[in-house]
């Protein structure tokens, strides 16, 4: 099982960060390792001092596929979830700076808590979704996935053309604007429409 990631998928988070805003999709990956299921807490890791949040809407896969054109690729989930990208952003930047892969910066042990999942059924288009994410109670970043650069079937279309999806495998679609640091102590809640979904602390 594989955890797939996209970057820079919403405008407003590109801009906050700098970034170009991406002509195709961008994506890295993540292990098994990097998951946290039924809101287990996170543990703040020794080797960064600036681990951020990105709250991001997350497909699940059901079906295996290989070159999946857009049109067909709701055939391969039924299920989404949401759950965090946590980045250690002191590191990514040292990445950036020297071109070199992500992969010590997003994808550590831990890095990518998720939600329960729950049947797209109760959702009408994929493409209106919307979600937020609460930091100690406050609201600190929320998003539809209507607001996507590019959205969940040509993403899957595109990774597809590189690798294999198999059952059991994630995507992690992007963060809208509103990453922010998180501390020991913190106690970070995620929301589909207004069913709250994830609930942990930062240990
Ligand atoms: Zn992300």
């Amino acid at each position: 099982m594989k955890i797939i990631a996209i970057g820079r998928n919403y405008i407003d988070h590109a801009k906050e960060l700098n970034n170009p805003v991406p002509k195709e999709p961008i994506f890295f990956l993540m292990p098994d390792s990097a998951l946290l299921k039924n809101n287990q807490p996170f543990f703040y890791p020794d080797f960064s001092t600036d681990i951020h949040y990105e709250v991001e809407i997350v497909i699940k896969f059901n079906k295996l596929g290989k070159n999946i054109a857009a049109k067909f690729a709701n055939r391969y989930y039924s299920e989404i979830g949401i759950g965090i990208d946590f980045t250690a952003r002191d590191l990514q930047q040292k990445c950036k700076e020297k071109g070199l892969p992500w992969e010590i910066s997003k994808s550590f042990d831990g890095a990518a808590p998720i939600s329960e999942f729950i049947s797209l059924e109760k959702f009408s288009d994929i493409n209106n979704i919307n979600f937020k994410f609460e930091l100690n109670g406050q609201l600190v970043q929320k998003g539809n996935t209507g607001d996507m650069i590019f959205k969940v079937d040509h993403l899957i279309e595109h990774v597809s053309k590189y690798m294999t999806i198999k059952i059991g495998d994630y995507l992690f679609t992007g963060t809208p604007a509103g990453v922010g640091p998180v501390k020991i102590g913190d106690r970070l809640t995620a929301y589909i429409e207004d069913e709250k979904l994830l609930e942990f602390v930062v240990k």
